[in-house]
């Protein structure tokens, strides 16, 4: 279970409503009681129970959490990110289950979906009686989704979807798959209810990070959908690019949770485990190391609740949120391998969470932009150059 003893420095429980602490509460709860008990057994067979959890979750209100009716909590930006936190305390593909069906399917859906496309997709998606997943990234087109291959042509009044998507969370069990393609006047989205014809998913096998959550590839082989399937509010690039940034807030949060995970376990360890006749947790060697990780964590969470009470302004910035999620992934996946060192060889062992973590904030520093794009990101909006291409 989640330890005890808060790792809490500098008193930022602070910062928070009692609401706030109270929704982290009912979070930590169901980690300890649904995901921390199975986890490392889901990691290892790379299987797991997507529809189950997704259940579990929604009975707590946790899935399309931020977003307002149709069944949504319409909590805070604040609250969400908490139980980003805590979902990611237990694994970074619990989290990434919450991400993809709330932050990228439903969002999508909800911001740009007709009145028709809501009502039949949302309050199934709220309840978990629906997964959702997110085509956007290709086999041959990831960092630069603009110059994606899927298409989409119109034949009469229906229209043709053609291509594939790779690497997509939850494709495989997915119910309904929100997918962008091109089309004669610019990328579009589209609600794809998975068993259209022609519509394939195959679950991606061999991964040696986030094996606790479930990708896939996708094949769309003229999937044939009528015009109704369009969502009609999404224009061009922009569109996919505003859901990515509502999912990349959940991570500036979310790889915090990792990041505390490894540091109460390597904190715990450190104590108990005794070299040369006294716990290693009194070596200065080790509290260097002890200190300098909580000194990132702790600055890594005033920058996510900074983010987060600029989202529930209103005024949050993507590059603002490219600003958290580079940050605080890369030092997420530092803090890790750095707790990962301090247990030894038991830091390898899936007895352990912390090598589970690394290995997990691997993905998280890859997927949603990578690291790489978001100082390019950045960058930008400090040079005024754009330097993707
Ligand atoms: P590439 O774009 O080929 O990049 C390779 C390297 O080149 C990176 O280091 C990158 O930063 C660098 N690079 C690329 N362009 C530049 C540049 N201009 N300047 C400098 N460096 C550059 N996608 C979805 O659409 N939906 C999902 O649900 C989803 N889930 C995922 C789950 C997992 C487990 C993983 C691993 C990925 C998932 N993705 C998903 C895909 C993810 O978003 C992409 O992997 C990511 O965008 C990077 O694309 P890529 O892997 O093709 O790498």
């Amino acid at each position: 279970t989640t330890p005890a003893r808060p790792l809490d420095l500098l008193d930022l429980d602070g910062l928070h409503s009692e609401e706030e602490l109270a929704i982290r509460a009912v979070v930590r709860q169901i980690v300890d009681d649904h995901v921390r008990p199975h986890v490392a057994e889901w990691y290892e067979r790379g299987a797991v129970p997507v529809r189950e959890l997704a259940r579990e979750l929604a009975k707590v209100g946790l899935l399309g959490m931020h977003l307002e009716g149709y069944g949504c909590a319409g909590a805070s930006a604040v609250a969400y990110g908490l139980a980003c936190l805590e979902l990611e305390a237990g694994d970074s593909g619990v989290r990434s289950l919450v991400s993809v069906q709330g932050s990228l399917a439903m969002y999508a859906i909800w911001k740009y979906g007709s009145e028709e496309q809501k009502s039949e997709w949302l309050p199934r998606m709220a309840a978990g009686d629906a997964i959702g997943c997110f085509g956007l990234t290709e086999p041959d087109h990831g960092s630069d989704p603009a110059s994606m291959a899927t298409r989409a042509r119109r034949d009469g009044d229906d229209w043709v979807l053609s291509g594939g998507k790779m690497w997509i969370t939850n494709a495989p069990v997915a119910d309904v798959a929100v997918v962008w393609a091109r089309t004669d006047d610019g990328i579009s989205g589209f609600a794809v209810p998975t068993q259209t014809p022609g519509f394939t998913a195959r679950e991606v096998h061999h991964k040696l990070s986030l094996r606790a959550s479930c990708t896939g590839q996708i094949f769309l082989d003229e999937v044939r959908l009528p015009a109704s399937a369009q969502l009609p509010l999404a224009r061009g690039l922009k569109a996919p690019l505003s859901c990515l940034t509502e999912a990349r807030y959940g991570i500036v949060w979310g790889a915090l949770g990792a990041a505390r995970d490894s540091l109460h376990t390597a904190i715990d360890y450190a104590g108990a485990r005794e070299q040369f006749g006294r716990p290693i947790a009194g070596f200065q060697l080790t509290q260097a190391k002890l200190a300098d990780t909580a000194v990132e964590l702790q600055k890594g969470y005033l920058l996510a609740v900074h983010l987060g009470r600029l989202a529930d302004a209103g005024k949050l910035r993507p590059e603002q949120v490219s600003v958290g999620k580079l940050n605080n992934v890369r030092e997420a996946l530092a803090i890790a391998r750095q707790c990962r060192t301090i247990l030894g060889a038991n830091g390898i062992s899936a007895e352990y969470p912390v090598m589970r973590h690394a290995a997990n904030l691997e993905t998280v520093l890859t997927y949603e932009g990578t690291s790489e794009i978001h100082q390019l990101v950045i960058g930008q909006h400090l040079t005024g150059l754009a330097a993707f291409a």
